[in-house]
C-alpha cells in the first residue's frame, strides 16, 4: 500500500464527519420544523372545525347545509367536508357532494370513527390532485355519532412558507462547514507538525548526528515519542562509542601482531588484513579490504590454502613460499571463522614468517652433518691404523712408528676441530650474554698476534709486518680480537709460498678501525668469496686438511667481529694474493 500524508487523511475525514453531522442536524431540524408547522396547522384546522361544529349543529337536515359550508369555507380559505357515518359526503365547501365518492375508508375518517376523537392525515387528494392535510372531528348528538366534520388545507402552501427558513439554515450550515474545515485543518497541522519535526530528528540520527535533540511538544503521545527517541539516541551513541573503542582495540591488537592475519568471507572476500600480513604479501591493507583475495594475492599456494581452509571443518596448516619480492618461508595456519551464533562466515589465516627459523634449522642441520663428516675422517683413519697394529701381524718398528705418527696427526686434527668448535660455541655464548670489553690498543693486539704466529712463519721464511697506526684505541675483547687476527695471519702464512711477505695494515675510516691482513699467496677465485666465511667451507678440501685446516678459522673470525658490531670482508685475485679486512667500531 502506498503511504499517504497524514494531513491528506485527517482532513477529508474531519470534513466528512462535519458534513455528516451538519446533514443530520439539517435533516432533523427540517423535519422538526415541518412537524411543528403541521401540528400548528392541524390545531388551527381543529379550531376552525369547532366553529363549523357550532354552525352545522342542528342543521344537518337543512337543505341549505351545502351553502352554509361553502360560505364558511369562503371565509376561512380552508376546505370543509361533512361526511355521514356511512361515508356519504353530505356537504363540501368546494365540490358538489353528489359528485364525490364515498369517504368511509379515508384514513382520517377511519381513525376518528375508531377513537371517537379528532384525527388527522396527510394525503394526496384525487379530487384536487395535490397533497392535503386533513383533520376530521366526529360530531355526536345525544350520544349518537351524527357526522364527521373534516377540514383540509393544501400542504404546498404550508411548506412554501418554510422554504425561506430552510434556506437560512442551509446558509448557516455552509458557514459552519467552512469554519469546521478551517478548524480541522488547524488541528491536523497541530498533530502533523511535531511528527514532521520528529521525522527530521530521526533523519539527523540516521545521518549520524546523535547529539540532536527532538523538539518539545505539548501533545502527550508526541512528547513520549520524543523522549523515547532521545533515550534511543543516547543509548545508540553509547553503544557506538563502545563498539568503536572495541574495534580500535582489536585493530591495535591486530596491527601490533608480528604474525600476519587475514580474514576472508565465504566468497574469499577480504574482511581484515593486518599490517604484518600486508607486509608479507607486499601490499597495503587498504588496497586489499573488500576485494577478492584471488585478485589481491597472486600466489597459487596461498589461494589453494585458503580454499582448503574454507572447505575444511578442522584447522589446517602448511609451509609455503611467498615471493614479494624476496623469497619468504611462511608457516600458515587456517581455521574456520565463526559468527557468535556459531555460523561459519569465512576463514582466518595466520601467516608466520619462519624464513629465519628455517634457515637456522638448515644451518644447524648442515653444521651437524659437516661436523660428523669432519670428525669421521680422522676417526676412520685412527681406527684403521689401530686395528692394523692390533691385527696380530708382526710389524717392523719403523712401520709401527709411522702408523703411530699418522694416528697422532689425526688425533691432533680431531683436537684442533674440537678446539675450534669449542671456541665457536664460546664466542656464541659470550655473544648471547655480553661481551666483556675494555679499551685496548689494536696495534698492540696485532703485535702480539704476529708474535704467536712467529714459529710457523719463520719455518716458511715468511715475514709478517705490522703497519698499523699507533695508537688504535677501541673497546674490544682483546683475547678474541687477537684470536681473529691470528686466524687470518695463520691462513696468510698457510696459503703463501715460502719467502713471501705478509703485512697487517691498520687505519681509521669514518668512525671505523680497519685492519687488513694482506698476503702474496695463492689467492682465491671469485666464485668462492661469498661463502668463504661459512663453517667448514674450504676452497680446496684436500689441501686444507693436509695443512691442518679445519674449515672453521674464517667462521670464527666472522663470529668474533660481528659480536663486536663489526664486519669482515675479503678481496682476492687468484695467483696474486688475498686481503682480508676486519672493520671494528672506533
Ligand atoms: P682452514 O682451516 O681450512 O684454513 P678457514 O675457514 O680458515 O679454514 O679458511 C677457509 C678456506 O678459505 C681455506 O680452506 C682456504 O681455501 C681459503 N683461504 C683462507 N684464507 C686464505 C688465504 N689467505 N689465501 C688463500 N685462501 C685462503
Amino acid at each position: 500500500m502506498r503511504p499517504t500524508r497524514l494531513i491528506t487523511r485527517l482532513l477529508p475525514a474531519f470534513l466528512l464527519l462535519t458534513l455528516l453531522a451538519l446533514g443530520a442536524a439539517l435533516l432533523y431540524s427540517e423535519r422538526a420544523v415541518r412537524e411543528f408547522h403541521t401540528n400548528q396547522t392541524a390545531t388551527e384546522l381543529e379550531a376552525e372545525l369547532q366553529l363549523l361544529e357550532d354552525i352545522v349543529r342542528g342543521q344537518l337536515t337543512n337543505p341549505n347545509l351545502q351553502a352554509l359550508v361553502v360560505d364558511y369555507g369562503r371565509r376561512t380559505g380552508s376546505r370543509y367536508t361533512l361526511i355521514a357515518p356511512d361515508g356519504r359526503v353530505l356537504a363540501d365547501s368546494e365540490e358538489r357532494p353528489e359528485k364525490m365518492e364515498n369517504h368511509a375508508t379515508r384514513p382520517e375518517i377511519v381513525l376518528a370513527r375508531a377513537e371517537h376523537l379528532p384525527a388527522r392525515a396527510t394525503r394526496f387528494s384525487v379530487t384536487r390532485l395535490e397533497t392535503f392535510l386533513y383533520t376530521a372531528v366526529p360530531l355526536t348528538e345525544q350520544g349518537h355519532l351524527r357526522v364527521f366534520l373534516r377540514a383540509a388545507r393544501p400542504i404546498k402552501g404550508l411548506y412554501a412558507s418554510l422554504r425561506g427558513l430552510e434556506l437560512h439554515m442551509l446558509g448557516a450550515a455552509v458557514l459552519i462547514f467552512a469554519l469546521a474545515g478551517l478548524a480541522s485543518y488547524g488541528l491536523a497541522r497541530r498533530i502533523v507538525r511535531p511528527l514532521e519535526a520528529l521525522r527530521a530528528t530521526a533523519e539527523k540520527y540516521a545521518a549520524g548526528d546523535l547529539t540532536h535533540r527532538p523538539p518539545l511538544s505539548d501533545i502527550e503521545e508526541v512528547a513520549a515519542l520524543a523522549e523515547s527517541m532521545k533515550t534511543m539516541a543516547r543509548q545508540l551513541d553509547e553503544r557506538i562509542r563502545l563498539l568503536s573503542q572495541e574495534r580500535a582495540e582489536s585493530e591495535a591488537v591486530l596491527a601490533s601482531m608480528i604474525e600476519g592475519v587475514i580474514a576472508v568471507d565465504n566468497n574469499e572476500g577480504v574482511i581484515r588484513l593486518n599490517r604484518a600480513a600486508a607486509k608479507l604479501l607486499g601490499m597495503t591493507s587498504e588496497h586489499a579490504l573488500g576485494r577478492d583475495l584471488r585478485e589481491v594475492v597472486r600466489n597459487p599456494m596461498l589461494q589453494e590454502f585458503v580454499l582448503q581452509t574454507l572447505a575444511s571443518a578442522m584447522p589446517v596448516e602448511k609451509d609455503l613460499w611467498l615471493y614479494t619480492p624476496d623469497e619468504r618461508n611462511v608457516a600458515v595456519y587456517g581455521t574456520a571463522l565463526q559468527s557468535t551464533g556459531g555460523q561459519r562466515i569465512g576463514a582466518l589465516v595466520v601467516l608466520n614468517d619462519v624464513t629465519r627459523l628455517r634457515r637456522l634449522e638448515n644451518v644447524q642441520r648442515e653444521f651437524v652433518a659437516n661436523v660428523s663428516h669432519e670428525l669421521k675422517t680422522p676417526i676412520t683413519a685412527i681406527k684403521g691404523f689401530v686395528e692394523t697394529l692390533l691385527g696380530g701381524n708382526e710389524h717392523r718398528p719403523e712401520d709401527i712408528r709411522r702408523f703411530l705418527e699418522i694416528v697422532r696427526r689425526h688425533t691432533e686434527r680431531l683436537d684442533s676441530i674440537i678446539e675450534d668448535l669449542l671456541s665457536l660455541s664460546r664466542i656464541e655464548q659470550e655473544e648471547r650474554g655480553k661481551l666483556e670489553c675494555a679499551v685496548a690498543d689494536l696495534h698492540d693486539i696485532v703485535t702480539s698476534a704476529i708474535q704467536l704466529c712467529r714459529a710457523r712463519s719463520s719455518s716458511k721464511d715468511i715475514a709478517i709486518e705490522n703497519h698499523c697506526a699507533q695508537p688504535m684505541p677501541a673497546r674490544v675483547n682483546a683475547r678474541l680480537i687477537e684470536q681473529a687476527v691470528v686466524n687470518l695471519l695463520d691462513n696468510a702464512v698457510k696459503f703463501s709460498a715460502p719467502g713471501r711477505l705478509v703485512s697487517v695494515e691498520g687505519r681509521r675510516e669514518d668512525g671505523w678501525w680497519i685492519l687488513s691482513v694482506r698476503d702474496q699467496g695463492c689467492g682465491i677465485s671469485a666464485e668462492h668469496l661469498p661463502r668463504l666465511f661459512e663453517r667448514f667451507y674450504r676452497v680446496d678440501k684436500a689441501r686444507s686438511r693436509q695443512s691442518g685446516g679445519t674449515g672453521l678459522g674464517l667462521a670464527i673470525v666472522k663470529h668474533i667481529v660481528t659480536a663486536h658490531g663489526g664486519e669482515v670482508g675479503v678481496e682476492s685475485t687468484l695467483g696474486q694474493g688475498s686481503c682480508f679486512t676486519i672493520r671494528l667500531p672506533a
